[in-house]
């Protein structure tokens, strides 16, 4: 009788392991396909988010190719419409590049480069490129110890947003945080957490040289600086975007 209770013991324990171990088999299975569903899920807005900002800018282009083919226009009219295709030829190398840059952050294949700079005369210099009168700065010499080329990417990514979604002055502060302000439209509270994600767009039927990867990038470049982005705003007021530059002082990365 005891043996008997002995071998129903090991016999059970023996299926109760097994039975543990085809529940973790499925655990790890269930986990695998969620993986596979989110990473099908993202090349499926990745597919929609290219042909939606791509298709614009490439007909355009062919439509000015046409009609200079097929017509003797004259050299003004010509010239005109060689800087359409070259403005939105442009618009398209740029998309292909924050593509680009956002895969190689996520795979993290950017080799990050840590040099000491003066993130004011970095800001100053960005501006100037924008050659708009709506952009004031307020900074003395700040001296980071970063990426320079990556950081310019997230000075650029913020200025330019806050220029395309505003039309009045915008304010560039570097004080221990750098931030950019704009009194433009505005995101609601619902969207500002989801307006980091990838291919997050909140207008998503305009065409606006938008694939929603610019706040992506500049969170994952944050965060190889160890800071973040925190985002203020309110719909139909403005928008703080800022991050805290501590890390960035110290020589420690
Ligand atoms: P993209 O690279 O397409 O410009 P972003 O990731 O930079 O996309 O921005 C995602 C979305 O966040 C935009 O579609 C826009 O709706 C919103 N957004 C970003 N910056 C601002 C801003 N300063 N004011 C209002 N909305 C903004």
């Amino acid at each position: 009788m005891r043996i008997e209770n002995f071998l129903k013991k090991i016999f059970f324990s023996e299926e109760l392991k097994e039975l543990e171990k085809l529940k973790e088999e499925n655990r790890k299975l269930k986990k695998e396909n969620k993986k596979l569903k989110i990473l099908n899920s993202s090349k499926d807005e990745l597919i929609s988010a290219i042909s939606h900002e791509f298709k614009n800018p490439i007909s355009i282009i062919n439509g000015y190719i046409e009609t200079i083919l097929s017509n003797e226009l004259p050299k003004d009219m010509n010239d005109k419409f060689l800087h359409k295709i070259q403005k939105n030829s442009l618009r398209l190398s740029e998309l292909i590049d924050r593509l680009y840059l956002i895969t190689r952050l996520e795979n993290e294949k950017v080799k990050v480069k840590f040099t000491q700079f003066d993130l004011c005369e970095t800001a100053k210099n960005i501006i100037e490129s924008f050659n708009s009168e709506r952009i004031k700065l307020n900074c003395r010499k700040t001296t980071v110890f970063a990426d320079k080329t990556l950081i310019e990417v997230v000075i650029y990514n913020l200025i330019s947003n806050a220029l395309k979604y505003s039309k009045d002055e915008i304010t560039v502060n570097i004080n221990e945080n750098f931030e950019v302000i704009d009194k433009g439209k505005g995101i609601n509270e619902k969207e500002i957490d989801l307006i980091k994600q990838k291919f997050y767009r909140i207008a998503k039927n305009e065409w606006d040289n938008s694939l929603g990867l610019g706040l992506a990038i500049v969170e994952k470049i944050l965060k190889i600086h160890k800071t973040h982005l925190k985002i203020e705003s309110e719909k139909g007021k403005g928008s703080r975007f800022y991050f805290d530059i501590t890390s960035l002082k110290s020589k420690e990365p």
